[in-house]
């Protein structure tokens, strides 16, 4: 087999004949999926059409129909539409995902006694073997000067101490089960200065990693100008919320100066360019965040599609067409997986503080590649990562637990299936 590291890097085949399925594999390290909201999935394909009543449609407008369904889901359905989603993501290769988790309390908006949601995520994830951290998401406001909606409430804490105060219940809640728990600000827009600034203290003072959505809309930029008179970055700054454990979700609209204040502080950017893309969102100056040399990471977020190749691809591919040029984010004499290859792995998995040394991903070499020479194997790497898809993925070992076998899971496909199946039904 040709093992690949997470650097990219390719050793040459280790003459490993155990298992003679393998002589032609390539094996890689684990995938990180370092942003999702596993309930979204329940969007895909019911919001692709244009109403003739409405017919500019935008993230704004998509955002109105995702609302409806976060009014409407209880605890198991969060819990059905989570394994469904993480099912999919083990089978595409990726064994973290970091849930960016914000439907925290009931239909009505009141607080769980217990942090049921949380729970009801690591469940899911326990259920198919996928290591979860649950990123606990603040959320306090409708926008500047506007109030929460009824779909809101259900996210919204009074207070950064009430905030806190669940998300470390949420810490000692979810620990049984093997989920790791993180913070998050949704936004410059859901939270005011004042609670950025406690949660940013809080995640410092506890060291736990802190992401935070910015820069992903046009409006979101006018609005921070408006109330801050700084843009969501410098704002962010200013309050104490860029470090090293600081990962900045999309970044589709920073300008130098953003970038510069990202790469002294050493923030990671987390893009999921399959949503940023089915959202209209914009293109991410990508080139100048990694010549600035600002880690990037990768996320599946709203999960219309679950495909890491796609996700990580994708990442150079929207940087050709921006930039009309070739092999943009590949390093000098370097090659594509150089680039990809650590975004998709120890890059995510530092943004999560998630450990994936024991992880390992076992994909069928494409015809171009050889394992019994590296420089082919490399051909063999570079050739998935253009033309592949999660569906070469043949073996998924999760902590030195195989949980995909084959191409199949170890968990029970059709009951996860079945289940989902039923939320759709309500939705619909
Ligand atoms: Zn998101």
């Amino acid at each position: 087999v040709a093992r690949v590291d997470v650097t990219g890097a390719l050793e040459a085949d280790d003459g490993d004949r155990s298992d003679p399925q393998d002589a032609d594999a390539l094996v890689l390290p684990g995938f990180v999926n370092a942003h999702s909201h596993a309930f979204q999935r329940a969007l895909r394909g019911r919001v692709e059409l244009r109403s003739a009543a409405r017919p500019h449609d935008d993230f704004w407008a998509w955002r109105t129909t995702m609302y409806e369904d976060a009014r409407r889901l209880e605890v198991d359905d969060v819990e059905a539409l989570a394994a469904w989603a993480y099912a999919d993501m083990l089978k595409a290769g990726f064994t973290t995902v970091g849930e960016f988790h914000y439907l925290h309390h009931d239909r009505g908006g009141r607080p769980f006694s217990v942090p049921e949601m949380s729970l009801a995520l690591a469940r899911a994830a326990a259920a198919v073997g996928i290591r979860l951290v649950v990123l606990e998401t603040a959320y306090a406001r409708g926008g500047p000067g506007r109030p929460l909606t009824e779909a809101q409430r259900r996210f919204a804490f009074s207070s950064a101490e009430e905030f806190l105060a669940h998300a470390a219940r949420a810490r000692e809640a979810l620990a049984p089960l093997g989920a790791q728990v993180g913070l998050a600000l949704h936004s410059v827009r859901a939270c005011p200065r004042p609670f950025i600034e406690a949660v940013a203290a809080a995640a410092h003072a506890q060291e736990l990693v802190l992401h935070v959505h910015a820069c992903e809309q046009r409006r979101e930029l006018e609005e921070c100008l408006a109330e801050h008179g700084i843009g969501p970055i410098a704002l962010l700054e200013a309050a104490g919320a860029l470090g090293p454990r600081t990962t900045i979700v999309h970044g589709t609209h920073v300008d130098a100066e953003d970038i510069a204040r990202l790469a002294a502080a050493g923030c990671t950017v987390c893009l999921t360019p399959s949503t940023e893309r089915n959202l209209g969102d914009g293109l991410c100056p990508t080139a100048e965040l990694v010549a600035a040399g600002v880690p990037l990471c990768v996320g599946t977020d709203s999960h219309a599609r679950i495909d890491l190749v796609d996700e990580l691809r994708s990442l150079e591919d929207h940087e050709r067409l921006r930039m009309e040029r070739r092999n943009v984010l590949v390093p000098p004499g370097g090659r594509l997986a150089h680039a990809l290859i650590p975004a998709g792995t120890a890059a995510g998995a530092r943004a999560l503080g998630a450990a994936i040394e024991e992880d390992r991903v076992v994909v069928d070499m494409p015809i171009e590649g050889r394992a019994a020479d590296a420089a082919d194997a490399a051909i063999g790497l570079d050739a998935w990562l253009v033309g592949g898809s999660s569906r070469d993925v043949r073996d998924v070992v999760v902590a030195g637990r195989t949980v995909v076998s084959k191409g199949c899971l170890a968990a029970d496909e059709g009951d996860i299936a079945a289940r989902a199946r039923r939320v759709l039904h309500k939705l619909a």
